[in-house]
């Protein structure tokens, strides 16, 4: 299907002849996106690569998406604006929907902050295949790890607004999965992940 606001005219949408319970049946699970969604620091790109780590050593087909990756090369043009969030979590959704279409399970790793926007990412996959995943970490707990320097700097004035210091960030109402990291130990976040995985009949 064509979405709405598409530019260009005279578009035909191509079906391929393999179709997405083939792609599925050749991996030997189901396809999804889980969406991890919290501050930064909070551990989405930490327990997105240890969980692709898990699938990937159990024969599974898997991909984690990770925001500064993609700020690198797709989204190189895009800034921290509101503007340029709700458009680069789009194109987000878009590339994961692109993968889930393969039957891959797709682990996205973004601050994702507004819920408007990850609502928009989970109507492009079809019900049952999208999966929110809350990583959720007090932000003085995030600002003592500041795995990357960037609290000190926005606490500092330096980067503007900084997701939990200086920009809102609006945690999901009804995720799937809720991963308190201060309380929970890295291999615990992991394991219940894949446990999500299995009680939703993906693996
Ligand atoms: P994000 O991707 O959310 O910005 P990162 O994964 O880059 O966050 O950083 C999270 C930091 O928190 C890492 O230094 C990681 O070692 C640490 N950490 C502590 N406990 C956990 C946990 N339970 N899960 C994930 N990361 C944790």
């Amino acid at each position: 299907m064509q979405d709405s606001g598409v530019k260009a005219s005279n578009l035909v949408w191509h079906e391929g002849y393999v179709q997405g319970e083939d792609f599925e049946a050749r991996n030997g699970h189901r396809g999804a996106v889980v969406w991890f969604t919290g501050l930064s620091g909070s551990g989405k790109s930490t327990i997105a690569r240890e969980v692709e780590w898990k699938l990937h050593e159990a024969g599974k087909r898997c991909y984690a998406l990770d925001g500064d990756n993609i700020r690198h090369g797709l989204n190189k043009d895009l800034g921290f604006s509101p503007e340029d969030r709700v458009e680069n979590i789009r194109r987000i959704g878009e590339v994961a929907k692109l993968f889930h279409e393969t039957g891959t399970i797709v682990l996205t790793a973004f601050i994702s902050p507004y819920r408007a926007d990850r609502d928009i990412a989970r109507n492009l996959l079809p019900a049952g295949s999208f999966f929110e995943v809350f990583v959720d970490c007090p932000v003085d707990e995030c600002i003592s790890r500041d795995p990357k320097g960037l609290y000190k700097k926005a606490l500092d004035g330096v980067i503007p607004n900084f997701t939990g210091v200086s920009a809102p960030y609006e945690a999901p109402e009804a995720p799937t999965l809720t991963l308190p990291t201060a309380e929970l130990d890295l291999g615990q976040c992991v394991d219940n992940v894949v446990a999500m995985l299995r009680n939703q009949n993906i693996i």
